[in-house]
């Protein structure tokens, strides 16, 4: 399985080239060439799939050029068998709230946040490739909130890693700050950027794409982007389908930002999984339910501070994934409409591809007051506690959305712990969630970051003076 860029002007690479490297050297993002089938081994674990076993069987299919199914196996099991970092042994449990309703939690890794789920994957996966190429590596991430923890939980500690992770100044929940700061791994460098998270990501960008900086430092990232994040989310959309599909599709709701995890939904769908409608749901941020709902893919003159703080994203880098496939993977279309939207922050969605997106995705934003209902409703009746993010999904559900009457289970995705932003959760619910007992050090451990300006040369400089990577 080779990997192509959206915007069709970089050589193809191989798995891990591609997800060592992050973002194409065009620019675009890499996409596999064809997408391969899971339909056989659906067919063979009727009745038994954990989702160790799925995760596994995805890694090899997306890379069979690079690992055999047994190294598949052994970095699936390292990342999620019974000796990993997850706190449940299913991973991702599915929660039944009501008759047609179930909640997926995916807050049970090290960070309380689905984004360990990848993470764990790709610190494996990076450990596997650095012993085979004896390399060393510089990894960078820009984080809203929940990439950065995970990634230090998955990173710290590794011997030929340096990890610097841009977090947006005052803009993250204590508990999610301490997941960064308070590692204690002298690999690990947090840094408190002025801005918010576009600002971060937008350093990002220029770290990438300044090449002689790039190949100095062997920059690697992790972030949404990454496909090795994609494919190890699959999994869940994969097992739960399975789960609960028995007479026809199970359709989801994913609470988005960066459109990663509700395209890893997609991935799973256009492999053969049972995975009928997914609702996107976003908070005040809200360019993919207007994007849906117009056609005009389109910045807003300003992020919103919400209290979802790792969906306040504007751009939603994953979509490139979706304008690629759903404009019948035409990278000089996808190349023109993204050239246009680096110029004047919007393009128009062609028709043909409005309308193949909509045959998979419906959107709607929720405001905060929503949130902070749908957290008290769903308490009320079920006892569960959400997490904000989670609430948003949860009143997507109860609001609905065009072309969103889905017959069948209705999945949705928690995607943190409610622990993870505890004020938020006390003020509508009245109930503190306490801290689960894996964490229970966090606050007594002592934070170290520096903060940096907005600017990509301090970041630049900051790292070139640190990273062990250097040549
Ligand atoms: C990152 C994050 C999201 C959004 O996921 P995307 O893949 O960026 O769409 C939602 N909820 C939480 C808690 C997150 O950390």
């Amino acid at each position: 399985m080779r990997y192509v860029s959206t915007r069709g002007q970089a050589p193809a690479a191989s798995f891990l080239d591609a997800i060592l490297r992050g973002l194409a050297p065009d620019g675009g993002l890499y996409v596999p060439e064809s997408w391969p089938s899971l339909r056989p081994y659906l067919r063979e674990n009727r009745g038994a799939m954990g989702h160790a076993g799925a995760a596994a069987e995805a890694l090899y299919l997306f890379a069979e050029d690079d690992l055999s199914f047994a190294g598949a196996a052994a970095l699936a099991n390292e990342a999620y068998g019974p000796e990993s970092r997850f706190a449940h042994p299913a991973v991702a449990p599915l929660r039944q709230l009501d008759g047609r309703t179930w909640l997926m939690e995916l807050f049970h890794g090290p960070s309380l946040a689905f984004k360990d789920v990848a993470m764990q994957l790709i610190g494996a996966l990076y450990g596997e490739a650095l012993a085979r190429s004896g390399e060393r590596l510089t990894v960078v991430c820009a984080t809203s909130g929940d990439t950065g923890g995970a990634a230090v939980e998955a990173l710290k500690g590794a011997g030929a890693v340096d990890l610097f992770v841009m977090l947006p100044k005052g803009r993250v929940s204590e508990v999610q700050r301490r997941f960064m700061t308070a590692s204690g791994a002298s690999n690990v460098h947090p840094i408190l950027i002025d801005g918010d998270f576009d600002d971060c990501q937008a350093i990002l960008k220029a770290l990438f794409a300044d090449k002689a900086f790039a190949e100095g430092a062997s920059l690697s990232g992790v972030n949404s982007i990454s496909w090795a994040r994609i494919v190890a989310q699959a999994a869940y959309f994969v097992t739960a389908s399975y789960a609960l599909g028995g007479d026809g599709p199970v359709n989801f709701v994913v609470p988005t930002g960066n459109f990663g995890d509700a395209f890893a939904g997609y991935v799973a769908k256009k492999m053969g999984a049972p995975v009928g409608r997914i609702l996107l749901a976003t908070n005040a941020n809200d360019i993919l339910a207007r994007t849906m709902a117009t056609g005009r893919y389109t910045r807003a003159a300003q992020s919103n501070a919400t209290i979802s703080p790792a969906m306040d994203i504007q751009v939603a880098s994953n979509f490139e994934r979706l304008v690629f496939e759903c404009t019948g993977r035409d990278a000089d279309r996808t190349r023109a409409l993204y050239a246009a939207f680096a110029q004047s922050g919007g393009f128009d969605v062609p028709a043909a591809a409005l309308d193949a997106m909509r045959g998979t995705f419906s959107a709607i934003a929720i405001s905060d007051d929503e949130t902070r209902a749908a957290m008290k409703a769903v308490h009320a009746s079920t006892g569960e506690l959400l997490c904000p993010h989670s609430a948003i999904a949860a009143a997507a559900a109860m609001k609905g959305a065009e072309g969103w009457n889905p017959d069948g289970p209705v999945v949705l995705l928690a995607t943190a712990h409610p622990a993870k932003f505890p004020d938020t959760v006390e003020a509508a619910t009245g109930v503190t969630p306490p801290l689960p007992a894996h964490c229970a050090t966090l606050f007594d451990r002592p934070e170290r970051a520096d903060a940096l300006p907005n600017d990509a040369e301090a970041v630049k400089r900051y790292v070139r003076e640190r990273s062990r990577a250097w040549r």
